[in-house]
């Protein structure tokens, strides 16, 4: 009887001691959110191998630049590589948890963020052997390794990202078997929520009506302003041969008096076709970016170039319309503190993106299956970036793509509605490549 006693004690003790289920989930969203942030970082970090793949390998350096550990590639697999590391920590944490404490949405998901890490960092192998492999004598057995991994980690990405967007809505008072009180059940954030803080009081003079949190390039409604927002963008303005792509986009957003930021690179800044395109844009009341002067990795260079390539730009643009831009976009999305303070000096906001495809084989010459890609992808969510691109298949698709966002309930953030003044939470940020 004593014994029994004892025994009862002794599981009301460990009972007492377990964590709560509210508590589990707490943990679950943390470690979540973390891993989440890190998969973004990895898939930004995706999106620009493309264009170092076109910057790297050249015919004529061979594969000695391509080898080499300072190449873009190079680091780019090496930064990756430190994110898995990184994030299998935080998985670890996440499959310690008391899975009998999570909903079956949320363990469902651990096991596929487990896989998504366990696929990717396969695929990190099999590019270490590719990259090895290239330079041995049967480069197509690697070659069709990678090919398969590729594939096979891109659609488990997707069905992850699909389930964590799927999730991180809130959920009806839905009870779980672990909580009689349908009341706390805990709202599940994948995201961070769409008001980080609800300002109680007035906003600073700004009309403002959006912020960039910097850490995950979403814009957040500030005061009372729709969360239901995104913020179209087209880089690489002008292109010679592309300048008109930029007009016929213009044209068709103005018809419907859809605002967007034009962001304008160096390139054709000095020839006739790129001034017309970029006094036009401006005429038609879009808001013109920052893109730097040359397109290249600013991350990589000297801050007085950094300087020089953002005054370029912000100069030539003033001369032909009275106004420096107020914002920034760095090329390939690659940047870091100092860049980005230095935009900063430069009067403007730094903003990356967080999704966009019409650089993507896939897409780049297929207008509906990009119209289709930019509404229907995951990445879509409150507060998104789009990032595309002064090119035929956007020219053919944005019709296409600002009906089905409107559809899906959206609508268009006003350059001018974005808090410029910022709260200075600069990060440290490698983005995606916006093609070559
Ligand atoms: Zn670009």
């Amino acid at each position: 009887m004593r014994k029994l006693v004892a025994l009862v004690l002794m599981i009301l003790f460990l009972v007492s001691c377990s964590p709560s289920a509210e508590k589990v989930s707490a943990d679950w969203t943390e470690r979540q959110n973390e891993l989440r942030e890190s998969i973004n970082r990895i898939e930004l970090l995706k999106g620009e191998l493309p264009g170092a793949w076109s910057g790297d390998l050249l015919p004529e350096d061979g594969l000695e630049k391509l080898m080499a550990k300072d190449s873009r590639i190079q680091q780019n697999h090496q930064q990756r590589a430190d994110l898995i590391k990184e994030a299998s920590k935080i998985a670890d944490k996440l499959t310690a948890l008391d899975r009998e404490k999570l909903s079956e949405d949320q363990n469902r998901l651990t096991d596929q963020l487990v896989e998504y890490l366990r696929l990717e960092s396969l695929g990190l192998d099999q590019e270490r052997a590719f990259f090895n492999g290239l330079v041995s004598d049967e480069p197509d057995e690697v070659l069709g390794d990678l090919f398969q991994a590729v594939i096979a980690n891109r659609q488990l990405q997707r069905d992850v990202i699909a389930g964590v967007v799927a999730v991180s809505t809130p959920l009806p008072n839905e009870p779980t078997e672990e909580e009689a009180e349908p009341t706390e059940t805990p709202e599940v954030e994948l995201t961070p929520p769409p008001v980080a803080e609800t300002p109680t009081e007035p906003a600073p003079p700004v009309a403002a009506g959006y912020r960039l949190n910097q850490a995950t390039q979403l814009f957040e409604p500030l005061s009372e302003s729709d969360p239901m927002a995104v913020l179209l963008t087209f880089d690489d303005v002008p292109m010679t041969e592309g300048a008109k792509e930029s007009i016929a986009i213009a044209k068709t957003l103005k018809e419907q008096n859809i605002p967007a930021i034009f962001f304008v690179f160096g390139n054709y800044l000095h020839e006739a076709i790129g001034q017309e395109t970029i006094i036009e844009l401006h005429e038609m009341g879009f808001a013109l970016g920052n893109h730097a002067q040359t397109h290249q990795d600013l991350s990589a260079m000297s801050e007085e170039m950094v300087r020089q390539e953002l005054q370029f730009v912000n100069d030539e643009i003033e001369a032909l319309v009275g106004e420096r831009p107020k914002f920034f976009r760095p090329p390939f999305g690659m940047t870091n503190d100092t860049v980005n303070r230095i935009a900063r000096e430069e009067g403007m906001l730094p903003m990356n993106w967080t999704y966009g495809y019409d650089w993507e084989e896939e897409y780049k010459d297929d207008s509906a299956a990009l119209a289709q890609i930019m509404v229907e992808t995951p990445y879509l969510t409150p507060g998104a970036n789009l990032l595309m691109h002064d090119r035929a298949v956007t020219a053919g698709a944005i019709g296409q793509i600002v009906e089905g966002l409107q559809a899906k309930g959206y609508h268009f953030i006003d350059p001018a509605e974005i808090d410029l003044t910022g709260q200075d939470i600069i990060q440290s940020q490698s983005g995606a490549a916006d093609h070559e």
